[in-house]
């Protein structure tokens, strides 16, 4: 799911930028997937319903605060959030993306999707825009496949580098949607503590583990593995939807964990087997951050190339260096403390 107005929200001189969407293109370019991907269609990118699709989520209050920026020539919304003359326009299609990526993969269209939208989305609140994002891409999507498609149950998972907070901020008194956030901790925004756990109703339906800088391929497989898998598995989803970040990428400069472009492909093929096993294959991937061109590309080839069941390429390989991670025992022992009462 591509679209060429993706590019025409600009940023300047700022690690969220178009280039980002022209080095993913290139490399999907090169990796000649021809007619083993299907490109969906871009004219349905904008369901008619937009407005109402994005109004589930957040206020009519910021949508205009949005609208209104873009339509003054732009500004920022917070320090590191910009807004370009057709920022408003282009936060619409990226929700469209993610809308019919969901629509596309319930319908029957495609076994799973990967909306490649910018700007990306989880730190936006109900309310608020911030962290580069100005509307919830995927919580959005989430909404819509509950409102128009019936899927009463939702799990997302989030291994962008960055806590999920607007995400866990739309869902977190819901417990028809089940969110889990794999993200270092401490950095950006500074949520997603272990003891974040939902709220009310939604008590147990979120997941937060926090990771050490520093951890790569085998502690995500292991947290998947003894997190995600059994947390899916338990609140048996009828969808289950991905926000792709890739700033957890070793060489990316906003982040210090040490995953790979073959460790991401690992952690989709993951979640595919999951959907597969627990959702009747319905896979949907919203792209988030992922700051480094080239590992950016490469991860996210890596991750189409997982999606449809081949072996992934990486081409940049291991991180420099030590090859030692730290030890996750305490975190996911925490993790599990904090869910062995929460029900699903
Ligand atoms: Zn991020």
């Amino acid at each position: 799911m591509r679209h060429p107005d993706y590019r025409r929200h600009l940023t300047g001189e700022h690690p969220e930028r178009p280039a980002r969407l022209a080095a993913i293109d290139a490399a999907l370019e090169r990796a000649q997937f021809d007619e083993r991907v299907a490109d969906l269609d871009a004219a349905a990118l904008v369901p008619a319903t937009a407005v109402e699709d994005i109004l589930r989520v957040h206020s009519r209050s910021h949508l205009n605060r949005i609208e209104r920026m873009a339509a003054r020539g732009g500004g920022f919304l917070d320090s590191d959030t910009v807004v370009s003359p057709e920022s408003y326009r282009v936060a619409l299609l990226a929700a469209g993306g993610a809308c019919a990526a969901v629509d596309a993969v319930i319908g029957g269209h495609a076994r799973t999707a990967f909306a490649l939208v910018r700007p990306p989305g989880h730190h936006a609140t109900p309310d608020r825009a911030m962290g580069f994002c100005l509307l919830n891409n995927l919580a959005i999507a989430v909404r819509r496949a509950q409102a128009v498609h019936r899927q009463h149950r939702v799990a997302i998972v989030d291994f962008d580098v960055h806590h999920g907070n607007g995400t866990q901020a739309v869902f977190e008194e819901d417990p028809s949607v089940l969110f889990v956030s794999l993200h270092q901790h401490p950095l950006y925004p500074g949520s997603g503590l272990a003891h974040e756990i939902g709220r009310g109703p939604g008590t147990g339906r979120t997941i937060n583990v926090p990771l050490s800088a520093g951890t790569g391929d085998r502690g995500y497989a292991l947290a998947f593995d003894e997190i995600v898998g059994p947390a899916l598995t338990a609140f048996a989803p009828e969808l289950i939807g991905v926000s792709a970040g890739f700033d957890a990428h070793w060489a990316d400069p906003l982040a210090f964990m040490n995953v790979t472009c073959a460790g991401f492909a690992g952690l989709v093929a993951r979640l595919r087997r999951w959907a597969a096993t627990l959702a009747g294959g319905r896979l949907v991937l919203v792209l988030e951050g992922g700051y480094n061109l080239d590992a950016l590309a490469g991860s996210v080839v890596a991750c189409v190339q997982a999606l449809i069941g081949e072996q992934p390429v990486d081409p940049l390989g291991r991180p420099p260096g030590t090859d030692t991670e730290p030890s996750l025992d305490a975190t996911l022992a925490e993790v599990r403390r904090r869910h062995t009462s929460a029900e699903y």
